[in-house]
């Protein structure tokens, strides 16, 4: 494909962080357009079409989850979402609302570029065509999409759908925090019995088959008042 210039629009509005993401972004290659509110965040967004948006979330005139928000009714760019305390309550709602990962500030240079490489390379898998290397992998498990197989240490599991697409779900966001919430309305939707314990039990059936030990669960935890997540096994 060649080295296409990447625009990354960044949405910030104080001043001294607008001057170093300019640079330091400039610096490593990218073309950066900046907004220094949410309504400015969209208008540009219209605008120069980024490759990729910095979103604070705490801009004036409009917040950066509602202008996340507005972005996705109509678009699939990636975002990365700008939180200023570490608290998982804004994590989960930035990603809640589509952003495609965060950073806390302060953040340094370094560990964003790493973020922004990682978010594009993992949009760019999204769209590599069915095949080979369309399979999910986390550590020993190997998920393919195409063929709703699954594979755990070599060896082929089958799983129910509701199974299967709750594992792909979990492992496409390795890493991550899911909530119960995000959850169940993405693999059962409307169609949700109501019952709170459906969930538990599919991640119990989902462990007992993939798990080496489904009493103590290294790849799908628990994460207490909040959710489930895939542990990333790439590290
Ligand atoms: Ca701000």
């Amino acid at each position: 494909m060649g080295s296409t210039e990447m625009t990354i629009l960044v949405a910030e509005d104080e001043e001294s962080f607008i001057e170093a993401l300019e640079l330091g972004l400039t610096r490593e290659g990218f073309v950066v357009e900046v907004a220094r509110d949410g309504q400015q965040a969209l208008d540009q967004f219209e605008k120069v079409h980024p490759d990729l948006i910095l979103l604070d979330l705490m801009l004036p005139k409009m917040s950066g989850i509602d202008v996340c928000r507005a972005i996705r009714t109509t678009s699939q760019v990636p975002i990365i979402m700008v939180t200023a305390k570490s608290t998982e309550i804004d994590t989960v709602v930035g990603l809640e609302v589509g952003a495609d990962d965060y950073v806390t500030k302060p953040y340094s240079m370094r560990e964003l570029v790493a973020r922004i490489r990682a978010v594009m390379r993992r949009r760019q898998g999204d769209e590599t065509p069915p095949g080979k290397d369309k399979i999910i992998k986390g550590g020993e498990v190997f998920l393919d999409p195409e063929r709703h197989e699954v594979s755990v240490r070599n060896k082929l599991v089958k799983l129910p759908l509701k199974e299967f697409e709750l594992l792909e779900f979990l492992m496409n966001n390795a890493g991550k925090v899911l909530t119960r919430d995000i959850i169940i309305d993405r693999i059962w939707g409307a169609y949700y019995s109501g019952d709170t314990k459906t969930l538990d039990v599919h991640v119990k059936r989902l462990r007992s088959k993939i798990e080496r030990d489904p009493s103590e669960p290294k790849l799908i935890t628990t994460i207490r008042g909040l959710g489930y997540r895939f542990e990333d096994q790439k590290r």
